[in-house]
């Protein structure tokens, strides 16, 4: 199989993913300011919110200052070399921070030194899939840094908010994140949800589900259920855009389930700030043509 040079289309995907804020997340932002009570703070930063978001989808400028940690997410078929992709996904980066699209955000743990172009130890987060299609799938995510903070991990049982080891447990639980976040993190929010698996695939897993559009419905009838139930009672809480009170406190929650030991069970959380910036691109060989689409 050729081995396709993707730099310029990989430069385009972040170029994308930190300007243009996706549909589903925009319409929800439209919506939520409609459902707020006009003059009221919480209005308010929805419109500068919005306004922002227009502003830099109009001049092809950052989303946010904070452009976050780009995460990719590979999905390809037998016969691509992942080292080539994955040298080509830091050069993009690398590109895509001296044209300003990123800022240098990849700072060594240890000195604090900044690389200035977005590379670094497992910097950017890459994850190879190889899979049945003949193209190459890509999802990029940009993981701003304050809802990061607020990420956080559950194990159930928890004694002190009488959770169980059942949905209404994790249910519990989630809604105590969104308590504890709340004037931080930079909502309206979207959670990524994972329940099961260890300390680390749960979390990865929670991350993961921050790919999902806010539309689509989750195949599984109770975990579906439990995120209508969790998305309605948090904008119940009254905690409200940046915390300022109101009705829209999240915008979306996605919920994964993943098999677990006995011993353990584990509720991982992925907050995301309304900031949620994802693109993806798909990659389709015809010959030696490549063509490159995005989504
Ligand atoms: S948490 Fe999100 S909105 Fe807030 S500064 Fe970071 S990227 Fe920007």
């Amino acid at each position: 199989m050729p081995q396709p040079q993707l730099v310029d289309s990989l430069v385009e995907l972040v170029r994308r993913a930190a300007t243009i804020l996706p549909d589903d997340m925009q319409q929800a932002l439209d919506r939520s300011q409609g459902q707020e009570e006009p003059g009221s703070a919480a209005a308010g930063a929805l419109e500068t919110i919005r306004l922002n978001v227009k502003m830099a989808g109009e001049r092809s400028t950052p989303i946010c200052q904070d452009t976050g940690t780009p995460i990719f997410e590979i999905f390809h078929p037998l016969g691509v070399s992942t080292r080539a992709l994955a040298a080509q996904m830091r050069e993009a980066v690398a590109i895509a921070t001296r044209r300003a699209y990123l800022r240098p955000n990849a700072v060594d743990s240890l000195t604090g030194k900044n690389t200035g172009d977005n590379t670094g130890e497992d910097f950017p987060t890459m994850h190879f899939h190889e899979w049945e299609e003949a193209h190459i799938h890509i999802d990029l995510l940009l993981k701003g840094g304050g809802c990061e903070n607020v990420s956080t991990q559950y194990k159930l049982p928890d004694g002190g908010l009488g959770a169980g080891r059942d949905l209404d447990g994790v249910r519990k639980v989630v809604l105590d994140a969104v308590y504890q976040a709340q004037g931080k993190g930079c909502g309206p929010g979207v959670l990524g949800v994972a329940i099961g698996g260890d300390r680390g695939s749960s979390y990865l897993k929670s991350k993961q589900q921050l790919f999902r559009s806010l539309d689509d419905t989750n195949p599984d009838p109770q975990l579906a259920a439990l995120e209508e139930k969790i998305l309605t009672q948090a904008n119940e809480l009254g905690i409200g855009p940046m915390g300022f009170g109101g009705k829209t406190t999240l915008l979306g929650v996605k919920v994964g389930a993943q098999h677990r030991l006995p011993a353990s069970y584990f509720v991982s959380i992925a907050y995301m700030c309304w900031a949620n910036r994802r693109a993806a691109m798909d990659v389709h060989f015809s010959g030696d043509a490549v063509e490159v689409t995005y989504a």
